[in-house]
C-alpha cells in the first residue's frame, strides 16, 4: 500500500479526522483506503473483508459524514436513517462502540439492539430521536412488529457478516426487514466469503455496487506461524495444558466444537494453574463481556471459544491461537487463525488434531494451498489413563465478580445478551 496515504486524503472532515488521530490511527488499511472514497460517494459496496482487516471503520466513518451531510434532517424518534445489521450480539456492540468512538465530536445518536434481554429499556431508546441503529436481525424484527421502530427513513443500510448471518439463519429475518426500507437508499454489504447464496443476495440488495476486496485470505495465512500436534482426543487437554505452560502462552485464544467443550476445558485449564474463562453463546452477555474484558486486562491467560462466539471479538494482535478441535468447515480454520495475523502482526497457530480429523486436516491444508508442519511436544509426558478416565469432577465457574454496567448513546443502558 501507499505509504503516504493519509485519512485526509480520503476527503473525511475535520471532526471524523480528528476522533481518528485519538484512536492512535496513523494510516488507513487496505480496505479503508479503498472502500472511504466510494462510500463517500454514495455508492453501494460489496465488500469482501473479514475482521481485523479494518472494515468496522471503513464502513462507519463515511457514514457518519453523509449523516452530517447538509441539509440534514433531524433524527426523529424510533425513525433511524442508518440501519447496521450484524449476526451476534458481540459484533453489534463492538460496531457500536466504533460510531461512538469515531462519532465522538458529532451530534449523532446511535443505539444498538439484540435479542435475549428485556425488551423495556430498548423501547425506551426507540422513543427518542436518533440516527442509527445497529441490530442483530430477530430483535430488531421483533420492534418493527411492535411498530416501535419505524424503518421508513432509513438512507443506508450496512449488512456486516452477510456470510455469517446466512449460516445462523438469519436470511428470512433479514429479507422481512429490507421490504420495509425505502428502495432508495445506500447499500453496503461485507462478507468473507461468497457463496452462492451471499451473491444472490448482493444482486438483490444492491444496485450497481462498487466491489472491494482486500487481503486475499491467503496472504493473511501466509503470516501465521501454523503447527500440528498429532494426538488422541483424551490427551488433548493435558496436553494443551502442558504446551502453554512449556511455551509461556500469555494471551492464547482456544477453539472448540461444542459450548460443552469450551466449559469443560475452561474448567480443566483452570485447575491445572491455567487462568481460563469459556465465551459462548449459552453465557449470558455480562458473562461473555466480562470474560472478555478479564482477557484483554491479561486476568485471564486463556479464553475458550466456540467459532460463533468468537467471531468479531475484537482482539488485537493475538499472539496465539489454538484449534482444540478442527473446524468442520475449512473456511472457519482460516477465520480462526486470522485472528493472529492482524493489524500487520505476525502470529502462531496451534492445531490438536486426533486420527479421526485426518480428513478434516487435508481439506484445510487443501484450502490453504499449503502442509502444515507436523510437530512433537517436547518434555511431554501424556497423562496416565487413569487420570484421563478420572477427570477431576466438575466444579462450578467462578467468575463471578463484579456487576456489569454498559451502555452509552442513545440506549443509554445497553441491551445485551442472546442474538436470535
Ligand atoms: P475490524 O476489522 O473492523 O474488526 O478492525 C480490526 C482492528 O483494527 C480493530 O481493533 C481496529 O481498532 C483496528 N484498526 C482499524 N483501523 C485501523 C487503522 N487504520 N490503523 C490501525 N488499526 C486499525
Amino acid at each position: 500500500m501507499d505509504e503516504s496515504l493519509t485519512f485526509a486524503s480520503l476527503g473525511l472532515t475535520p471532526s471524523l479526522l480528528q476522533a481518528v488521530a485519538e484512536t492512535g490511527y496513523t494510516q488507513p488499511t487496505a480496505i479503508q483506503a479503498k472502500a472511504i472514497p466510494k462510500v463517500l460517494a454514495g455508492r453501494d459496496l460489496l465488500g469482501a473483508a473479514q475482521t481485523g482487516t479494518g472494515k468496522t471503520a471503513a464502513f462507519t466513518l463515511p457514514i457518519l459524514q453523509r449523516l452530517m451531510a447538509e441539509p440534514r434532517p433531524t433524527g426523529r424518534p424510533g425513525r433511524p436513517r442508518c440501519l447496521i445489521l450484524a449476526p451476534t450480539r458481540e459484533l453489534s456492540a463492538q460496531i457500536h462502540e466504533s460510531v461512538l468512538t469515531y462519532g465522538k465530536h458529532l451530534p449523532l445518536r446511535s443505539v444498538v439492539v439484540f435479542g435475549g434481554v428485556n425488551i423495556n429499556p430498548q423501547f425506551a431508546a426507540f422513543r427518542k430521536p436518533l440516527d442509527i441503529v445497529v441490530a442483530t436481525p430477530g430483535r430488531l424484527l421483533d420492534h418493527a412488529g411492535q411498530r416501535t421502530v419505524d424503518l421508513s427513513g432509513v438512507e443506508i443500510l450496512v449488512l456486516d457478516e452477510a456470510d455469517r448471518m446466512l449460516d445462523m439463519g438469519f436470511i428470512r429475518d433479514i429479507k422481512r426487514l429490507l421490504v420495509l426500507l425505502p428502495k432508495a437508499r445506500q447499500s453496503l454489504l461485507f462478507s468473507a466469503t461468497f457463496s452462492g447464496p451471499i451473491r444472490a443476495l448482493a444482486r438483490e440488495f444492491l444496485r450497481d455496487p462498487e466491489s472491494v476486496d482486500v487481503a486475499p485470505r491467503n496472504t493473511t495465512v501466509q503470516r501465521i506461524e501454523q503447527s500440528v500436534y498429532m494426538t488422541e482426543q483424551p490427551v488433548k487437554r493435558a496436553l494443551l495444558a502442558h504446551l502453554i505452560k512449556d511455551n509461556g502462552w500469555g494471551q492464547c485464544l482456544v477453539f472448540t466444537r461444542t459450548k460443552h467443550g469450551a466449559n469443560r476445558l475452561a474448567e480443566y485449564l483452570d485447575n491445572h494453574g491455567i487462568s481460563a474463562a469459556a465465551i459462548h453463546g449459552n453465557k449470558s452477555q455480562a458473562a461473555r463481556t466480562r470474560a472478555l474484558a478479564h482477557f484483554k486486562s491479561g486476568e485471564v491467560s486463556t479464553l475458550v471459544a466456540t467459532d460463533i462466539a468468537a467471531r468479531g471479538l475484537d482482539i488485537e494482535e493475538l499472539p496465539q491461537v489454538v484449534n482444540f478441535e478442527l473446524p468442520n468447515v475449512p473456511e472457519d480454520y482460516v477465520h480462526r487463525i486470522g485472528r493472529t495475523g492482524r493489524a500487520g502482526s505476525s502470529g502462531q497457530a496451534v492445531s490438536l488434531v486426533d486420527a479421526g480429523e485426518a480428513k478434516l486436516l487435508s481439506d484445510i491444508e487443501r484450502v490453504i494451498k499449503q502442509r502444515i508442519p507436523r510437530s512433537t511436544p517436547e518434555r511431554f509426558t501424556p497423562p496416565a489413563r487413569a487420570e484421563i478416565e478420572a477427570p477431576r469432577p466438575p466444579r462450578p465457574m467462578s467468575r463471578a465478580r463484579g456487576g456489569y454496567a454498559q451502555g452509552r448513546g442513545a440506549g443509554g443502558r445497553s441491551p445485551n445478551a442472546r442474538s436470535r
